[in-house]
Order: structure tokens, then C-alpha cells, then sequence
């Protein structure tokens, strides 16, 4: 995939980042479920962006995800981009249409410095992301704000939403905030 074969930039665009297995691709059912149509695709290549156009539902306006490659479980790499794939980055940085970047951690896990470094990096270029924190669902009252608390602190943020694609904890939410990026609010 080369950035030719992105769409042309037209309606605001979210982007959905985080490491393989966080449950990204769960989120994404749980927020759109059917009604998002792929636009563009590289078909068999979990390396490639898929762009899904979201239908003008609820008066939600037009918008489109963007589904990133989910990146590993290496050490620190120099660049961010070290182990994904070369348009990645550019992406990140260039892309006029891309209103917000949805970090996604997994809060059953211990604060992993490859977030934290792809948070540092999307800061250093200007980018608006919000933490979301999967699979709260996991955790009772008690681990679930001590381990919220952990992934703030090693994260340097300042908020971080957590959500669950299973019981839909935090899906009302999240689509608020998408909302509001989407129409630049
Ligand atoms: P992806 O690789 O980031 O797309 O992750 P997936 O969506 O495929 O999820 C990875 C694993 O986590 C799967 O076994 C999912 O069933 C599980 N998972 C994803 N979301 C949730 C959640 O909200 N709650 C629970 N309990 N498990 C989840």
C-alpha cells in the first residue's frame, strides 16, 4: 500500500492505533457494527490502512475510520515507525482530514512503553488522540481504577476512557468524543 492509494482526503477521518491483540478490531464492531462500508482496502494484508465510510446515521455526520495496522510487541525501536509499514507514518503526520487518533491500550496490561512512545510521537506532531483503555470488562471495581491510575501516570495523560466491546461500557462515550472531533468540536 502506498499512499496513492489512500482515498482522497474528503470527510473527517478518526484513526484507530494500538498494539496487535488490544481489541481493536473488536472496538470497531462494537462502535459501527454493520454500517460501515469499507472504502478501501489492500484485500489479504493485515499491513495495510482500511478506510471504512460511516453511514450518515443518527445525524452523525459523514466520517471515516481509519483502521491501522496493529504494531508489535518490540523493544523501543529509534523511529516509530521502525517495524510498520513506510506510508504509516506520513499518514500520522500529513493527513489534512484526520481529526482525531484513538490510542488504544489494554487495560489489563501493564503500561507498555511502545504506547508510550506512539503517544509522545503523536504529541511531538500536533495530533489530538485520546487513550481508550479495552476490555474494562475484565477488571472489578478496585484493579480497574488502580490499573486506570497506572497507565495515566506511565502514559503522562491525563484522561483515559475506558470501554469494553463486550458489555459496551464506554461506547456512548467514545462515540460522543469521535462526534466532536468529527465536526471539529
Ligand atoms: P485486535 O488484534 O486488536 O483487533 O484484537 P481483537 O479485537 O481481535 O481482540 C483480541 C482478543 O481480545 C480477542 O480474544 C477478543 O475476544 C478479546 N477482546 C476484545 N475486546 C474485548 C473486550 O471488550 N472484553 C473482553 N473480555 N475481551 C475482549
Amino acid at each position: 500500500m502506498a499512499a496513492e492509494q489512500f482515498p482522497a482526503p474528503s470527510v473527517a477521518e478518526i484513526a484507530f492505533l494500538g498494539r496487535s491483540n488490544v481489541g481493536k478490531s473488536s472496538l470497531l464492531n462494537a462502535l459501527v457494527g454493520e454500517k460501515a462500508a469499507k472504502v478501501s482496502s489492500t484485500p489479504g494484508r493485515t499491513r495495510a490502512i482500511n478506510f471504512f465510510l460511516l453511514a450518515d446515521e443518527r445525524q452523525r455526520g459523514r466520517l471515516i475510520f481509519a483502521d491501522l495496522p496493529g504494531y508489535g510487541y518490540a523493544k523501543i525501536s529509534k523511529s516509530i515507525s521502525a517495524e510498520w509499514p513506510k506510508f504509516i507514518e506520513p499518514y500520522l503526520q500529513e493527513r489534512e482530514t484526520l481529526g482525531l487518533c484513538v490510542c488504544l491500550v489494554d487495560s489489563n496490561v501493564p503500561p507498555q512503553p511502545r504506547d508510550g512512545q506512539l503517544i509522545e510521537w503523536l504529541q511531538s506532531v500536533g495530533r489530538t488522540f485520546l487513550v481508550v483503555a479495552t476490555k474494562v470488562d475484565r477488571l472489578s471495581g478496585n484493579v480497574r481504577t488502580r490499573n486506570m491510575a497506572a497507565l495515566k501516570k506511565e502514559l503522562e495523560v491525563e484522561e483515559i476512557l475506558a470501554v469494553s466491546a463486550k458489555t459496551g461500557t464506554g461506547i456512548k462515550e467514545l462515540w460522543g468524543r469521535i462526534e466532536e472531533a468529527g465536526t471539529g468540536g
